[in-house]
């Protein structure tokens, strides 16, 4: 019996015929990534059903000098949980490991296995009257684990945090085999460093996070969104100083769709009505959530509303009626991404800039890429309450987006140095994976590159977890 034929059968004595995948059909959708942009292979898909089963699966990768590719719900954006071409690795599935542990109403917590679905962890919250906030486009489908292990932010940030601010706890399994019971549910905890910060946003290259203890919220009483047409991004921002003011840590969300966006949802999404009968360069979506009443945050809202539409920062605004005015609201904002893809190839940017620098950093990139590549459109939205646009640019109208897709390095270097000139940040939310690995080195200092590589050699000596992700 080969070697590899040898890890196969002892990976089914370990979790099971079944669920150790090595045939075409079912291992396609673990071999390609959700943008259909990387492509892989991998020895075999192993799904264990619990942290042992983990441990076990670990244990034999090292003896075998396997390489391990986590992977939950393969939502992400940056080719992260994509195998290489390199037949002596395992994608490591965390979809069976799915149970809720314990829900804490006295301590607000919850603690939650790795593969548990995003929107299963909201419904539980729900039904035990809580909140779990963090809330992205791809919830039905991407998993806690990955969620974790790209620190992913999303649309309520800006109120309570990324995935960082929302765990209290891991349990981890080392890439050789041990586990780490770090499942500590406590919201101060001074006992030196602080491991499971190393684990967050380190995308599968330190170890497999099989568990987490995760923060609850208390659930808002009334929810309230609003949709403005603003004359520039300077104004949008105006707006956000001024509806943190008027809201304080009501305001949950706050969104910008730019101008280049609206033709496209218009084209590929005819069905979504866009509220604004007159042009406007900006959008913004807001939240509003309240803890005392529908009345009192509709009161809110409007008040600001009309203070800014006399002093000119907003053009038009709708607050929504319903429950399904506001999700037709928010798919217009969450169907931008979908209608950019359907529109064809375009060059994407996930940055961070600080919001007091958002305007000034759009304005720059504009200019500098209506010089190096003319007509092109910069149709970007986004998160802009964290300062985090995703600032995507397409092809000239009408042109092959094939040769413009062609000079993706070109125009990276032109809008990836200035968000490192405000001092931003090259992924804001979407983590580095291979798609910006090498990016990552250009602009992150010698001193900073070196102590990085030395926590991934003292967590994964032999560099079996997830390679060629994140680090070189
Ligand atoms: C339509 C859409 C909208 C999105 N919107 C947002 C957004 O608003 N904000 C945002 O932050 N992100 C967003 N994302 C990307 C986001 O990163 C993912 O959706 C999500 O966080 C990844 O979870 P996943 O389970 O799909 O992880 P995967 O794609 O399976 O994996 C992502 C990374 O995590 C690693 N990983 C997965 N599970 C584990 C584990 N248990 N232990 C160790 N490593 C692990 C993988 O190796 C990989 O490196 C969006 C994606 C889509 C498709």
């Amino acid at each position: 019996m080969s070697d590899d034929q040898s890890v196969l059968s002892q990976l089914r004595g370990t979790v099971g015929e079944k669920h150790v995948l090595t045939e075409g059909q079912a291992t396609a959708p673990y071999y390609e990534d959700w943008r259909k942009k990387y492509h892989g292979t991998a020895l075999a898909v192993v799904c264990p059903a619990n942290t042992l089963e983990v441990g076990a699966v670990m244990r034999l990768a090292q003896k075998h000098g396997l390489a391990i590719v986590p992977q939950g719900g393969n939502t992400g954006l940056s080719g992260g949980a994509t195998p290489s071409g390199n037949a002596r690795q395992l994608v490591l599935s965390t979809r069976r490991l799915n149970r809720i542990r314990q829900i804490d109403t006295a301590n607000d917590t919850v603690t939650v296995e790795s593969g548990v679905v995003l929107q299963t962890l909201q419904d539980v919250a729900r039904e035990n009257n809580r909140l779990f906030p963090l809330s992205l486009a791809a919830q039905g489908s991407c998993t806690v684990g990955g969620n974790l292990a790209t620190n992913a932010g999303g649309t309520a940030v800006l109120r309570y945090g990324s995935m960082r601010d929302l765990t209290l706890g891991l349990e981890v399994v080392t890439p050789n085999g041990e586990i780490w019971d770090g499942l500590r549910a406590l919201r101060k905890d001074n006992t030196g460093y602080d491991l499971k910060q190393l684990y967050i946003g380190s995308e599968g290259t330190l170890g497999i996070i099989t568990a987490a203890a995760l923060k609850l919220f208390p659930h808002p009483v009334a929810n309230l969104t609003a949709m403005m047409a603003l004359p520039s991004l300077v104004e949008a921002v105006n707006l956000l100083a001024q509806a943190r003011e008027a809201l304080g840590p009501g305001l949950t969300a706050f969104e910008v769709i730019s101008a280049p966006c609206v033709p496209l949802l218009q084209k590929h999404y005819p069905n979504l009505r866009w509220p604004f009968s007159d042009p406007c360069e900006v959008a913004v979506l807001m939240e509003l959530t309240d803890h005392d009443n529908e009345a009192h945050a509709r009161d809110q809202l409007e008040r600001l509303l009309m203070r800014s539409m006399e002093a000119g920062d907003v053009l038009d605004g709708v607050v929504a009626e319903s429950v399904a005015h506001s999700q037709t609201l928010w798919s217009l904002r969450e169907s931008i991404s979908e209608a950019q893809g359907l529109e064809g190839a375009h060059i994407k940017h996930d940055i961070s800039v600080p919001a007091s620098a958002v305007a000034q950093f759009v304005a720059q990139a504009q200019e500098a890429l209506s010089q190096a590549a003319p007509g092109a459109r910069c149709a970007w939205f986004g998160h802009l309450g964290d300062g985090n646009l995703h600032f995507n640019v397409l092809s000239p109208a009408g042109a092959d987006p094939m040769p413009f897709a062609a000079r993706q390095n070109e125009i990276n270097e032109i809008v990836h140095d200035l968000v490192v000139h405000h001092r931003g940040s090259i992924s804001a939310e979407h983590g580095l994976g291979q798609l910006r690995r090498d990016e990552n080195q250009r602009y992150k200092s010698p001193l900073e590159m070196a102590l990085l590589r030395q926590i991934k050699s003292a967590f994964d000596p032999e560099g079996r977890m997830n390679p060629g992700k994140v680090i070189a």
